[in-house]
């Protein structure tokens, strides 16, 4: 069910900042959050990032907000009213990010506080006075303790990626900020999962909440094409490769489960000619904030990351998911095979299984409900790694346009005819000939946004990552351990 936001009666400054955003209709989540939302009712919301959550939450409440509009400097005038509280740094920033652009054309002020930074300039801010506060749990409570942030005027409190926020163990953390809030409020709680223990959380915090779910969990997206191929820990960057030459894909998100592993396949693709970022747990607050912003304007081509480190980033339509390891939970593979076909496009997660990971892969099938195939990769061992397919890159150059067979140069024709019949060849199925016309991607490739740039196996070395931080984020030092603080990402994450 998708609406209008004119069939909302939204005040003319949010109205118009809506439609600067470009929306044009609402989103599930949004069709049904914002009316009850609207009303003051706590609300119990599965749904996860990439949906318009945060749009569902914080138009409504800012709607309801503006009745403390003022104009006054005076920080008095100025309470918090509104409390969003999410699991990390990366999230928090991204979400204040939106709430801000809702609300420019109104006279609230918001903010965002996160661990990992000066506390300095996060207090300047909050002295000043501000309506809707953004934050971690833990940096709150260091703003609570040294009487910067007073929360005893907050009508509204969001407890956004909750799942997420009980993973990391942030349940203590969450239980003694909302002791510090009135009870007469209004909790929405969005989560990707009603786990016993987010039910648990909902029925000592929240009031009589409506149940908006919009995507099961256990849900996967039709539009991604899921396969699993069978690889030793030896052959699995050389099956990345041969994914990504097959398939023709610029872009693509790669999870490992250890800090450790990411880091070691960052730099290996790499130096096979990939242009590769890692974002883990132990990097900087900076680095992975570049590593980010590279991969959103289509600088970096594989971003090799955690679930920790990736869980809820606003990074949509990637054209494929790898799962270098297979997740050790099964509701990890959901959420990381959600980063591609999304909103409709289609995408690819392949899965990379090795003989010890019978019993991960028969939970994802328990879990997403579907039969799983084991499928065997064709390699082709005669072509460089690291270098796209001659055949599609031929096709490219040609305009990308009818039979890709019509334009492969008559030499790789014939080395491709000599190594094995195109049959025994097509029926492995998840590895169709690089020319296959009906794959989706070959008549709808996939470019990125901000820049129509080839990847980096077909590209000359390209400039260094744009930065586009935001102008709240100024990393003071390495922040590896205090980010540990905020995200305990053991030895798996
Ligand atoms: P979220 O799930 O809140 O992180 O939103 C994901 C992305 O969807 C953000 O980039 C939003 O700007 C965008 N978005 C939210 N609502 C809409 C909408 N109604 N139409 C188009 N884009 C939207």
């Amino acid at each position: 069910m998708t609406s209008s936001f004119s069939n909302l009666s939204l005040a003319e400054p949010l109205a118009r900042a809506v439609a600067e955003m470009g929306y044009e209709s609402m989103t599930p989540i949004q069709a049904q959050a914002i009316p009850v939302v609207l009303t003051g009712q706590d609300v119990m919301g599965a749904a996860q990032t990439g949906t318009g959550k945060t749009a569902a939450f914080s138009l409504p409440l800012l709607q309801r907000l503006l009745k403390h509009e003022s104009s006054s400097t005076s920080p008095a005038r100025h309470p918090v009213r509104a409390l969003v509280l999410l699991p990390t740094r990366e999230l928090a920033d991204q979400v204040a990010q939106q709430i801000a652009l809702y609300a420019k054309y109104t006279k609230l002020r918001s903010t965002v506080v996160f661990g990992g930074m000066d506390m300095k300039p996060q207090t300047i801010e909050l002295k000043k006075g501000v309506e809707v506060l953004v934050a971690t749990p833990g940096r709150l409570l260091d703003h609570i303790e040294a009487k910067n942030a007073v929360l005893n005027q907050v009508e509204y409190v969001v407890l956004d990626e909750a799942d997420r926020m009980l993973d990391i163990g942030f349940l203590p953390d969450l239980q003694r900020i909302l002791s510090y809030l009135p009870k007469q409020r209004t909790t929405l709680l969005f989560s990707a999962t009603f786990s016993p223990e987010i039910k648990r959380l909902a029925s000592s915090y929240l009031q009589n909440p409506i149940t908006i779910e919009v995507a099961r969990p256990n849900e996967t997206a039709s539009t991604v094409e899921q396969r699993f191929y069978s690889a030793n820990d030896d052959d699995k960057r050389r099956a990345i490769h041969q994914v990504l030459k097959t398939r023709g894909i610029k872009q693509a998100f790669i999870f490992v489960n250890s800090k450790l592993g990411c880091a070691r396949l960052a730099r290996s693709l790499e130096r096979e000619g990939l242009k590769t970022a890692a974002l883990h747990g132990d990097k900087s607050q900076d680095e992975r904030l570049k590593a980010l912003e590279a991969f959103k304007s289509g600088e970096v081509d594989l971003l090799v990351c955690t679930d920790v480190a990736a869980r809820g980033l606003d990074i949509k339509d990637v054209p494929a998911v790898f799962n270098f390891d297979v997740p050790f939970n099964a509701e990890d593979y959901v959420h990381r095979i959600g980063r591609t076909g999304r909103a409709g496009a289609s995408g690819l997660a392949v899965t990379l299984v090795s003989g010890s990971d019978a019993r991960l892969v028969a939970d994802i099938e328990k879990l997403i409900k579907k039969k799983i195939d084991l499928e065997a990769i064709e390699y082709e061992e005669d072509r460089p790694r690291g270098r796209i397919n001659d055949g599609r890159r031929a096709w490219r150059e040609a305009g990308e346009t009818g039979d890709p067979r019509d334009v492969i140069p008559a030499a790789v024709r014939e080395r491709n005819e000599r190594r094995e019949p195109r049959e025994s060849r097509e029926h492995h199925r998840g590895f169709r000939p690089a020319v296959a016309s009906r794959d989706p991607f070959f008549e709808k490739p996939y470019e990125p946004s901000s820049a129509d740039t080839a990847p980096a196996w077909e590209a000359a070395a390209k400039s260094p990552a744009r930065s586009s931080i935001s102008a709240n984020i100024k990393p003071k030092r390495k922040v590896a351990a205090l980010f540990k603080a905020v995200q305990p990402e053991t030895s798996t994450q």
